[in-house]
């Protein structure tokens, strides 16, 4: 997997890239990442990459040229189309199935925005698709991009230790994991709950599950539409909802 990010910030980038699971996963080949600099591509003496926006208004935005110039000099390096991901609020919401399908490219680009964003021209020039991290503004397209990056590397078979690493987590299956716990078994006089230290499997398997259906039911019941549900799980999901009705 290769993932090409294109910045005004590369050290940053690189200093998270090169940190715990994700810099292990570079270090062993798992996952190539290369941050191109924009800023390296300007025609202009002073290497501005921004200018104010027609029509007036608040703040810069990024001018074409430069991205549209680092990211095919991106797509000469790796000798193929890329596809480019630009990070922006207005994208698609990010989930946890387009990272999966994301993890079974052979690489794709990123573009990372700053100021008020960038010249539409260039979107529509080279980008395929556009993502959100979420209904909020942040100040550049690096952390998103990150948060890409690392969702997408952790899907790469070997960077995690084991595979139930993310097939048990959260949103892999449409069900919110269930609460953990870990040593010392009572802390601040709350302790575990019971089941948790009998070492009875079955038993611990279906406390999980419960709580998993508990947790998503109560905080986010849309997911439930999606997930895989077992008989066993439908009649427990219609307790949780009969409980509800008779509060
Ligand atoms: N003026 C833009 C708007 O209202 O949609 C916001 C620009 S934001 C200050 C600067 C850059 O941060 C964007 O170009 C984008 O790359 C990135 N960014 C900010 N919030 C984001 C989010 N929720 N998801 C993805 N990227 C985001």
């Amino acid at each position: 997997m290769k993932i090409d990010l294109l910045t005004l910030f590369p050290e940053m980038c690189e200093a998270v890239l090169n940190t715990s699971i994700i810099g292990r996963a570079r270090e062993k080949g798992l996952v190539e990442f290369s941050c191109h600099q924009i800023r390296d591509y300007t025609l202009n003496r002073q290497n501005q990459v921004d200018d104010s926006p027609y029509g007036g208004g608040e703040g810069m935005l990024m001018t074409a040229q430069p991205i549209y110039d680092c990211f095919r000099a991106v797509e000469k390096l790796r000798g193929e189309k890329l596809h480019l991901i630009y990070m922006t609020p207005t994208g698609k919401t990010l989930t946890q199935e387009r990272v999966k399908e994301l993890s079974e490219l052979s690489g794709f680009a990123i573009l990372c925005g700053r100021y008020e964003g960038v010249d539409q021209r260039v979107i529509d020039a080279i980008v395929d698709e556009e993502i959100s991290i979420g209904d909020y503004v942040v100040t550049g397209g690096e952390l998103p991009a990150l948060i890409l990056s690392d969702a997408v590397s952790r899907m790469i078979s070997g960077v995690l230790s084991t595979q139930e690493g993310y097939t048990e987590e959260s949103h892999f299956n449409f069900l919110l994991e269930y609460p953990q716990y870990t040593k010392p078994a009572i802390w601040n006089e709350m302790s575990v709950p019971e089941v948790l230290v009998t070492g009875h499997h079955a038993n611990i398997e279906k406390w999980r599950r419960q709580q998993s259906l508990r947790l998503t039911f109560k905080r986010r019941p849309e997911l439930l539409e999606n997930a895989n549900l077992s008989l066993e799980d439908e009649k427990f999901l219609e307790s949780l909802k009969e409980s509800v009705g008779n509060n």
